[in-house]
């Protein structure tokens, strides 16, 4: 497998793994009379004992609704729920909390966008630009934004081994892009896109650009600042916080100039029959009430996972994705879809014979989880002429033994399958 080109370089290993594997009450089980090996990660990852307590002594405490109270209870909700945003804000290096606005994920973020930054921008005929690689939640929102106003979706085209050529992005930019909205890193091949590149090409148009972080934000340091993006959208049960909560960062002139998303509660300044005045962001994105305690589980999260410090999380992943891309890659019979220079997060693979949820079923008898199937990514299926893929999937907690274990796992599915 030498065409094979494993990820990003690895930095020194910092990290004290089977510490932290001590803070994972799920991973310590067996599952069908084996260790649990959970390589599901990129689908969503497990939740270290800060989180689970940080929404559990909520809940226990201080619950009460925010904003709107008097009481202690809601004043120490409000400001518990209000302090994330700080800690979203160094996570990302945004230049101000009030650009974080929370979300339910990645998906409701590109949605709000979509809604109430583009669609008021856009003319028939006018352009916005994907790439092949998207998940589908940063492909049917514009799809249904284009069916709404007449305006057309624009895709780059990947390679063979799962990359976009600067060259193709800038060709399809045109001067009726009014968007281009790429993933930072795929979830379906594991490609790190060369996002910086792509911005410089589209501000040089002023033309905006919005990342879906959902596969950057928990596996390497992200700086929105450097990144030169106008928007970013992750969420958080991927970085190891609950689900049902993410983030939408933009920058604070854009947000300030876009209508609503929602109308109810708490988006409002003033509210008559004749007229209501919305509030400044974020608190106009935020109509009703959120998940107050998913919201201070999510702080707890990005506490955690800056604590560990994403470089070294970063250097981690990179061993662990190089070494199973040699070892699964090495396997008579696999073929890896996804062989891009850069890479984080992710490994896709299918077996000559057996189908993707055959693997997966047989791999889950040795309590090795992985993800079977599109991974909302049927393009990319396409793209390469399979119905679906294997994918094992790193968070920080996984080991070298546990890639040995999946190599081991894949070699009886080989048994079975011939
Ligand atoms: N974008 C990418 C790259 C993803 O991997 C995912 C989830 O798998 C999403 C978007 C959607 O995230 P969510 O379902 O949390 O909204």
């Amino acid at each position: 497998m030498s065409s094979v080109n494993p990820v990003v370089q690895s930095a020194p290993v910092a990290l004290d793994i089977a510490a932290i594997r001590r803070e994972f009450p799920v991973l310590d089980q067996q599952v069908n009379g084996h260790p649990l090996v959970y390589l599901d990660n990129g689908a969503s990852a497990q939740k270290p004992n800060a989180v689970i307590e940080a929404e559990a002594q909520c809940y226990r405490e201080y619950y009460a609704n925010i904003h709107r109270g008097v009481h202690s209870l809601s004043q120490r909700s409000t400001s518990a729920f209000e302090a994330v945003r700080g800690k979203v804000r160094q996570l990302l290096n945004a230049p101000s909390e009030k650009e974080v606005i929370f979300t339910r994920g990645t998906t409701e973020g590109i949605n709000l966008v979509a809604y109430s930054f583009v669609e008021p921008r856009l003319q028939p005929g006018d352009e916005i630009l994907i790439t092949a690689m998207e998940h589908h939640s940063n492909i049917v929102p514009w799809q249904i934004l284009c069916e709404r106003t007449g305006a057309k979706l624009v895709v780059v085209p990947i390679s063979d081994a799962g990359e976009i050529s600067l060259e193709d992005v800038e060709a399809r930019l045109s001067e009726r892009t009014r968007i281009v909205s790429i993933i930072h890193v795929s979830n379906a091949l594991g490609t790190i896109n060369p996002v910086k590149q792509v911005v410089d090409l589209a501000h040089a148009r002023d033309i905006p650009v919005l990342v879906d972080g959902a596969q950057s934000a928990p596996h390497m340091p992200v700086d929105v600042q450097a990144l030169g993006c106008d928007f970013f959208v992750f969420s958080g049960h991927k970085l190891y916080g609950p689900s049902g909560v993410g983030v939408l960062w933009g920058r604070y002139d854009l947000l300030k100039a876009m209508r609503p998303w929602q109308g109810g509660g708490d988006m409002i300044r003033s509210v008559t029959f004749e007229k209501t005045e919305f509030a400044d962001p974020p608190a106009r994105f935020e109509a009703g009430t959120p998940n107050i305690a998913g919201v201070i589980g999510l702080g707890a999260a990005v506490d955690w996972f800056m604590a560990l410090d994403p470089a070294a999380v970063a250097a981690h992943e990179a061993d662990l994705l190089a070494y199973a891309t040699e070892q699964v890659g090495g396997i008579a019979g696999v073929r890896l879809i996804g062989t891009a220079h850069e890479r984080a997060g992710a490994l896709s693979f299918v077996m000559e014979d057996a189908h993707p949820h055959d693997i997966g079923t047989i791999l889950d008898g040795y309590g090795v989880a992985v993800r079977a199937g599109h991974h909302c990514a049927e393009p990319v299926m396409r793209r390469y002429g399979v119905p679906a893929t294997a994918r094992a999937s790193f968070g920080v907690y996984n080991t070298r033994e546990e890639v040995d274990r999946l190599v081991m796992a894949i070699g009886k599915v080989r048994e079975l399958f011939g």
